[in-house]
């Protein structure tokens, strides 16, 4: 297999073809870094060669590096991890030195990169090295260093370079954010240097005519100062101590790799740029090492890929949705309305006035209008859009339609009336999927004539942000339903997780305890603060009580008079209640109201805490230990989710995990609660768990999953990794 390739034309220009066999898109392994390593020296010691440009075969440069050869140089521990690393340094190192004499800096060959489409990571670090940078005009092109995203950073000589190219303000959104650009905006920003209709010509004109000065680097020459000063220097003094505290006040110490990323700049700032690269090796390797990275690469990169690929799809011919029938044009179905049309889908919105199933599609005109003044659509595209919308009370209209995604209210009843009234209208083989959020999917279904094409389908809201969709089968549920679900949420771009029926499915069986934790700490005298901090610390988007008032209070009172009918005396959530009874019979129902347990002012705006608090439920004089508020709170969701693998609710941990992370903000860093589990250990998890149940009572008993595994010495990802069935 080569991923290189070169050619030599007759005026002396040696073009470097990447175009890694087999893929869509180019990655690179260490094995295609040694061929590239190969053909730079070939064509450095060619007398016939003058210039070189590095170019793809494909449509996009390249994707970065393949992170499964991340993943596998850990394998080999901190030495492997670092000489790997120092092999790309002197690559790229070579390149940009380029043959040229050290002292005189004259006789280098110049090199170019000519980008035709994306280039993000090692795919943007190798351009950095060359000469000069000649893009596309193709404003779909991605052009930056996501690493960060993921839990590393750019660590073959991106972050060095970037730096003393850009000064640490300029390059900040790009490696701390991970901010990708479009190629006249990463022009803009000094990414890059040119955008052009054809890239490969315009870096071969270049390569022929450029004189010595234009090889040499800023960094390479005398006098070299970097932009907007180093960390000594008044200027750059106030950019490092800035940037330190703004990454800290955003990460909370949680992401080890933007901690490791600031330290990388800052003493390779002090210090000449090849000793600077080997620092960042060794920061890039400290990260490499952190389980937190191994953790976020595979749920974040390699499993949430391979869901989205069909790692659990059944056999099925392809299942691709042509038509969708939307029943409920309320906020859940105008959103799916508007996510399907995007993805090229007929859609018919249905609701019981004309005008209601107009106002869901105009939720679609309105998201589309705030595209268009962000410049990020077109009136065109708008038109297209929303011409393949109808809105209609008839439910004629949804002859020929291959999926129903039903999202009426959230009533038996009604749910049962629209579906027998879809299905008198839609084709025998059409699949019908209720949106319900807590209605068991095998009662529902015995309204339908055909049970085993009767599927859950849950979104979240707001359906057009949330990443995640969760797949239930029911009782009777059939293959070619599962197929067709995974299908559709492919097209509509979004990651699947498939579950079995049982209350709250998978993701908001697990939210709910991590909620009521929260709440039940207020009433036990725990200052909200503390509360709130305690799970942001750990990593959490929201805290307990903001994410209450997010998702509505009464939305908690109506979920909590439902449980407690169906569970009887077994019900465990008095506490919980007679907070948020509490807070309903004020008027205080979160967000929607402007007044939960936070204040809002008119315009919507969260403030302090509501100062009622404190007088219903006074702070005890003596808080807890942070750790034990920490703990309450991630176990009460993690141990959630080992009961739903126990039970046979997941069938797959790395559905557990990624689910976890993109439905409801489960510490990304942890890589998931299974993830975390593992990074604590299965013994030390059961003791945690079991002198919690001590304290605060038998929801924080150790599953026997648990317990089992910890006497055996197993790990989730051991035992159930890679699609290992659970049971
Ligand atoms: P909503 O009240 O905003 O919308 C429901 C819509 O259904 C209304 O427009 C109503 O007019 C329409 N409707 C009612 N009876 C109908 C009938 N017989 N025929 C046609 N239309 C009818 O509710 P929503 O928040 O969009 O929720 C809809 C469903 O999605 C519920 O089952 C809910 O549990 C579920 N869900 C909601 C959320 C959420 O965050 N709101 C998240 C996931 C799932």
């Amino acid at each position: 297999m080569t991923d290189f390739t070169m050619q030599k034309d007759a005026d002396g220009v040696a073009i470097v073809t990447w175009d890694v066999p087999g893929k869509s898109m180019n990655v690179l392994s260490l094995d295609g870094a040694a061929e590239l390593n190969a053909l730079i020296d070939d064509a450095l010691a060619d007398e016939a060669v003058k210039g070189i440009v590095i170019t793809s075969g494909k449509k996009d440069f390249a994707a970065g590096m393949d992170l499964n050869v991340i993943a596998g140089m850990r394998q080999g521990g901190a030495q492997a991890v670092f000489d790997g690393v120092m092999t790309l340094h002197h690559l790229l190192r070579k390149i940009e030195l380029a043959g040229m004499d050290p002292k005189t800096k004259k006789g280098g060959k110049p090199i170019a990169a000519a980008l035709p489409g994306t280039a993000l990571g090692i795919g943007l670090e190798l351009p950095l090295a060359t000469h000069r940078i000649f893009a596309a005009e193709n404003p779909k092109a991605k052009i930056g260093l996501p690493e960060i995203m993921v839990g590393i950073f750019p660590g073959a000589g991106g972050t060095t370079r970037l730096v003393r190219k850009l000064g640490a303000m300029g390059a900040a959104p790009f490696l701390l954010e991970g901010k990708l650009s479009d190629p006249a905006r990463a022009k803009s920003a000094g990414l890059i240097d040119e955008v052009v209709a054809d890239p490969v010509a315009a870096a071969r004109e270049w390569v022929l005519k450029a004189a010595d000065a234009d090889l040499v680097k800023p960094w390479d020459a005398k006098g070299y100062k970097m932009p907007g000063g180093e960390p000594y220097h008044p200027a750059g003094f106030m950019t490092f101590v800035g940037a330190s505290a703004m990454v800290h006040g955003k990460t909370l110490g949680v992401y080890p790799a933007a901690k490791a990323l600031l330290s990388a700049v800052y003493e390779g700032a002090m210090v000449p740029f090849d000793t600077a690269l080997k620092i960042e090796a060794r920061w890039f390797t400290h990260v490499l090492m952190n389980p937190s990275s191994t953790a976020m690469i595979r749920s974040l990169f390699i499993n949430k890929e391979a869901l989205e690929k069909g790692a659990n799809r059944p056999e099925a011919p392809d299942q691709s949705v042509r038509k969708v029938g939307i029943l409920g044009a309320g906020m859940m179905g105008a959103g799916i309305a508007y996510v399907s049309a995007m993805a090229g889908i007929k859609v018919v919105l249905i609701d019981s006035t004309q005008e209601a199933a107009e106002r869901g599609k105009s939720y679609s005109t309105g998201l589309l209008d705030k595209a268009i003044s962000r410049r990020k659509s077109t009136e065109e595209k708008k038109a297209e859009v929303l011409s393949r919308i109808t809105a209609t009370t008839d439910y004629a209209a949804l002859a020929g339609c291959d999926l129903i995604v039903e999202a009426v209210f959230e009533d038996p009843k009604v749910k049962a009336e629209v579906t027998k009234r879809a299905e008198a209208v839609i084709p025998q083989d059409a699949i019908f999927a209720t949106n319900t959020s807590t209605l068991p999917i095998s009662e529902l279904a015995k309204a339908s004539a055909r049970p085993d094409q009767f599927i859950g389908i849950h979104f979240f809201s707001p359906v057009d942000k949330m990443l995640l969709v969760e797949i239930i089968k029911g009782r009777e549920t059939g293959p070619r339903a599962v197929a067709k679900a995974l299908d559709f949420v492919r097209q509509i771009r979004k990651t699947p997780i498939v579950v079995n029926d049982a209350r709250f499915f998978y993701a908001n069986r697990c939210i709910i305890p991590y909620i009521n934790e929260g709440i039940r700490m207020v009433a036990e005298g725990v200052s909200p603060t503390l509360i709130e901090n305690a799970a942001k610390m750990m990593g959490m988007p929201l805290g307990p009580l903001q994410l209450v008032d997010e998702t509505s209070i009464d939305l908690g009172v109506k979920i909590a008079k439902a449980t407690k009918a169906a569970m009887g005396d077994a019900y465990p959530d008095g506490a919980v209640d007679a907070v948020i009874f509490k807070l309903a019979d004020q008027g205080r129902l979160g967000r929607k109201t402007k007044a939960g347990f936070y204040d809002y002012d008119d315009a919507g705006k969260r403030q302090g805490f509501w100062s009622g608090l404190a007088s219903e439920w006074p702070e005890a004089d003596t808080q807890p230990d942070l750790t034990e508020i920490q703990h309450r709170l991630m176990f009460a969701q993690s141990l959630e989710a080992v009961r739903a693998l126990e039970e046979g609710v997941l069938e797959d941990i790395r559905e557990g995990d990624v689910g976890a992370i993109l439905g409801w903000g489960f510490a990304p860093w942890s890589g998931g609660p299974f993830g975390w589990l593992d990074m604590l250990g299965a013994p030390r998890a059961a003791g945690i768990a079991d002198s919690l149940a001590e304290k605060f009572g038998p929801r924080f008993a150790a599953p026997q999953l648990l317990r089992d595994m910890a006497a055996k010495g197993e790990s989730f990802y051991g035992r159930f990794g890679a699609g290992k069935q659970a049971a």
